[in-house]
């Protein structure tokens, strides 16, 4: 057995939060490889190391003087260091960065050095070998991750001990270090898991597992004991933020469990992750809904005219106007001659008159309508496919409610039913959904 952890920034926080990740990795001898990320926040109001190294390299670019930043980074990982009593070189370490900054660093390499930090500290602290990403995760030149190449090398790096591996990076062709977006950590530590075959792969976190709605809107929600790839997807697509949305697929490729887990509180079994499960068994049956998220802040362009429906080729003509300006349609629900396209305005503001000058010409629309402060609720639930009756439960509930729904989606998979509402009603509609039918 295998088992891969992967330990976000509160889990790596403090000394503290260190021993309590040495004990979790102490507990199970198939635990012997760890991820880690750059130490994180240690109350509300302190500063993430990662922000820290952004901050040090937008001085560097505008000549002002980053000592103190840089004595912050250093003192954070020094006290780690000094009260586990270690002997990893910290000084040397940061005597090295300061030299490379001061001849020039790309703000990536400097941003990675967070993990790099934590990963040669747990590595002491575990007894483990220090693996750096730079050895293995490569990347190719479009900014995709070079699969094979990259387990080929890790398989060759693991090591009987036990290693420990920085998130968040790895190196492009070229030789120079690249990261992944923010919270990319996740992705390595999947990356990790699929190229050694890994048994699970456990995300230790500061929550006990994914959480039915978003905590701050909804008071104290359930966490998700279960959960689908394809449910997780929808979920983290629409705002649920625990993990990144780009971590399920190197693990679901190999069919790895997903176990998400509280550093905090290691004897909650957390939330399982995996390809299907047999809901038979299930003493929560009856639940359809997995999960509630949601995003506010769309646009929606629709495109009115007789006899579209007969039109061969409509739908193309308008796809490749938003293709030109580059530009995401995330959902497009239609009527018989109508077609709505559901994009985020922040996307759409830039080129917002250049598309309707060219949806004017292509189509020649009788009626094109933008509409603002859209927001989008998804019921996500692979317990809803072929069940009767869902989706005028939760419509009921949303009219009851006075909340008036725009625009109305569902697959044919039926995992999910989105919502397009009123920014305003955003926070209620996912109130009465969960209130409702959880
Ligand atoms: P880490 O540093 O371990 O990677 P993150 O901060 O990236 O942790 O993710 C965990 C946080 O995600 C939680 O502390 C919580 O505030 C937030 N979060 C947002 N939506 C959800 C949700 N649906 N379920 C659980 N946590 C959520
Ligand atoms: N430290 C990086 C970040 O804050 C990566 C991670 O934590 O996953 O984004
Ligand atoms: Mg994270």
């Amino acid at each position: 057995m295998l088992k891969v952890l992967k330990f976000g920034g509160s889990s790596m926080a403090d000394a503290s939060q260190y021993a309590k990740v040495k004990s979790i990795v102490e507990a199970d001898p198939d635990r012997r490889v760890v991820v880690v990320s750059a130490a994180g926040k240690r109350y509300s109001g302190d500063h993430k190391l990662t922000d820290l190294l952004y901050l040090c390299h937008a001085h560097l670019q505008y000549g002002v003087s980053c000592d103190s930043i840089f004595q912050m980074i250093f003192d954070r990982y020094a006290a780690i260091r000094d009260t586990l009593q270690l002997k990893t070189d910290i000084e040397g370490e940061m005597k090295r960065l300061r030299e490379q900054m001061d001849k020039g660093i790309s703000q990536d390499e400097l941003v990675s050095r967070g993990e790099y930090f934590s990963a040669m500290l747990m590595a002491d602290y575990l007894g483990y070998d220090f693996v750096d990403a730079s050895r293995w995760l490569q990347f190719n030149f479009d900014g995709s991750v070079n699969q094979k190449a990259s387990y080929a090398a890790l398989q060759q790096l693991m090591s009987p001990r036990g290693i420990v591996i920085p998130g968040f990076y790895g190196i492009m062709p070229d030789g120079k270090i690249k990261t992944f977006s923010r919270g990319g950590s996740d992705i390595t530590g999947a990356l990790a898991a699929a190229a050694l075959d890994a048994d699970v792969y456990e995300n230790w976190t500061d929550v006990s597992g994914i959480l039915m709605a978003d905590p701050r809107i909804v008071e104290n929600p359930r966490p998700i004991e279960r959960v689908t790839y394809n449910e997780l997807r929808e979920l983290s697509y629409l705002g649920a933020q625990v993990l990144h949305e780009l971590t399920i697929f190197p693990v679901r490729e190999k069919n790895i469990p997903l176990n998400i887990r509280n550093t905090n509180c290691p004897e909650h079994p957390g939330t399982l992750i995996l390809g299907s499960f047999d809901d038979n068994d299930d003493p929560a049956q009856e639940d359809f809904i997995t999960g509630i998220a949601g995003r506010k802040d769309y646009s929606v362009i629709t495109i009115a005219k007789h006899g579209m429906s007969s039109e061969v080729g409509a739908w193309r003509k308008i796809l490749e106007v938003f293709e030109k300006h580059n530009l995401n349609v995330e959902y497009a629900p239609s009527g018989i001659d109508n077609i709505s396209m559901v994009v985020t305005t922040a996307s759409l503001t830039p080129c917002l008159y250049s598309i309707l000058a060219e949806l004017e010409k292509v189509m020649k629309p009788d009626t094109l309508k933008v509409i603002d402060n859209i927001a989008i609720v998804a019921a996500v639930g692979r317990k809803m496919a072929f069940r009767t009756g869902v989706s005028g439960k939760i419509f009921a509930k949303l009219g009851e409610n006075g909340i008036n729904v725009r625009t109305i989606t569902q697959g044919p998979e039926e995992l999910n039913i989105i919502v397009g509402v009123d920014n305003k009603d955003f926070s209620n509609a996912i109130r009465v959904l969960y209130n409702s039918f959880v």
